[in-house]
């Protein structure tokens, strides 16, 4: 995944444009990518595709003819969607257009400009505080055409047609943790779970911000109904977090299952309820879709320092970080494929599990305890209400434990599973 990620670093992304391609090219050498493309121009529900966008070169030069800004260098330099110029400037007619900050005085800025035709450059604000009251040269290399917004998904199957929907953005630039460590992730899930079989059909849909995941619901209603389970997923290469942010339904399968993983695991996890501001989220959770979809991520979006800056660069992930997402991500799949319901066949009264050799069957199990205490639950809960995903968090009990112990009972002929 880490490997991954360094080889899309150095590709300028946006919502649109060659970048996205390139990028989308280098994912479909790991899984075979369904691209397809929306022209400008087209209307998905209250937005328009934009024009595309496509840069060969930027720079700011000074009077001697040196490059003090340069795109080919860093291309967070330009502001994404910046418009061309070619210009001679006095650093005031300048300094409008030029982007810093000022409380990180080394870093360089991410900014965009996509739906107000402008131009930009973004730098550090010790370089800004260093430039002479002098002219310069500004040149931006820059194409806004009628041209189409990339899309990209790719489907595993399952037995059933009820899908989960996994969801990354791929519209950052030279950015590592928002966005590429998403991607990376995404990508090896696709994988890994491309060559097993599941009860679930997995889509994963790899979409610029906002307008990609607007323009795939917009196209795609119809399918959104099939979509049972839903993370976005960001931001999950650093080592804060991690951090959950529930549905807007706030207590569907996903969010229950996202809940018990990070209770679960020895990384102290947050919970975040739903709320309108984040990532697609904002999208698959409006009011019109509703869709169980919930937000997961390491440092939450915003609010590590890095966030948008040349500062999220390579060295804020790690591929340990990013195999603990991977694995988080693995362990709610593994609840949302097992998640059951069964019916206790002995109902009245505990059934005596002593006869049918079930004590003995789990004698000199180090977990001997907890396994007989799954097994109470288990017989106890099932009356045709409670899923295996309900009874591990009732009983405290991990949900790999509670449905290793429903095969055993199932196998005995105490519980039968109820066909939804
Ligand atoms: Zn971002």
């Amino acid at each position: 995944m880490y490997d991954l990620a360094k080889e899309l670093y150095p590709i300028c992304r946006s919502i649109t444009g060659n970048g996205v391609r390139e990028t989308l090219a280098v994912v479909n050498k790991h899984i075979p990518l369904d691209i397809s493309e929306v022209p400008t121009g087209t209307k998905v529900f209250d937005w328009v595709v934009p024009k595309e966008w496509n840069i060969k070169d930027a720079y700011i030069k000074d009077k001697s003819g040196n490059k003090i800004v340069d795109f080919k260098e860093n291309n967070l330099h330009v502001v994404g969607y910046s418009q061309a110029v070619n210009d001679r400037l006095s650093l005031q007619e300048l300094t409008p257009h030029l982007h810093t900050l000022p409380g990180k005085p080394d870093w360089v800025p991410y900014r965009t400009s996509y739906y107000d035709e402008s131009w930009g450059f973004c730098l550090s604000h010790k370089q800004y505080l260093s430039l002479a009251d002098d002219t310069y040269d500004v040149v931006i290399d820059s194409e806004l055409s009628e041209g189409s917004l990339t899309l990209s998904e790719y489907v595993i199957p399952g037995e059933t047609d009820r899908e989960v929907l996994f969801s990354t953005h791929i519209c950052h630039p030279s950015l590592a943790n928002d966005n590429l460590s998403g991607i990376a992730l995404l990508t090896y899930l696709a994988k890994e779970l491309s060559v097993i079989s599941t009860r679930y059909t997995y889509r994963f849909l790899f979409v610029p911000g906002t307008i990609g995941s607007i323009s795939w619901l917009s196209l795609n209603e119809n399918k959104a109904k099939n979509i049972d389970h839903g993370l976005v997923i960001s931001c999950v290469g650093d080592e804060g977090g991690p951090t959950y942010k529930r549905s807007r339904r706030g207590n569907a399968p996903i969010d229950v299952a996202m809940e018990h993983v990070l209770r679960n695991s020895h990384l102290n996890g947050e919970l975040e309820d739903f709320s309108p501001y984040g990532y697609d989220e904002r999208q698959y959770c409006s009011p019109g879709f509703n869709l169980p979809v919930g937000l997961f991520e390491r440092s939450k979006y915003g609010e590590y320092s890095e966030y948008h800056t040349s500062a999220d660069d390579l060295s804020l992930i790690s591929p340990q970080n990013l195999g603990e997402s991977f694995q988080l991500v693995r362990s709610a799949i593994d609840i949302l494929e097992n998640n059951r319901k069964y019916l206790n066949l002995n109902g009245k009264c505990e059934p005596q599990l002593g006869r049918r050799g079930l004590y003995s069957a789990i004698g000199g199990d180090n977990e001997k305890a907890n396994k007989q205490l799954a097994m109470l639950w288990i017989l106890n809960q099932s009356d045709g209400n409670n899923s295996l995903l309900d009874i591990a968090v009732k009983a405290n009990l991990s949900f790999s434990l509670v449905h290793e112990t429903a095969v055993l009972l199932e196998e005995k002929g105490l519980i039968e599973e109820i066909e939804e």
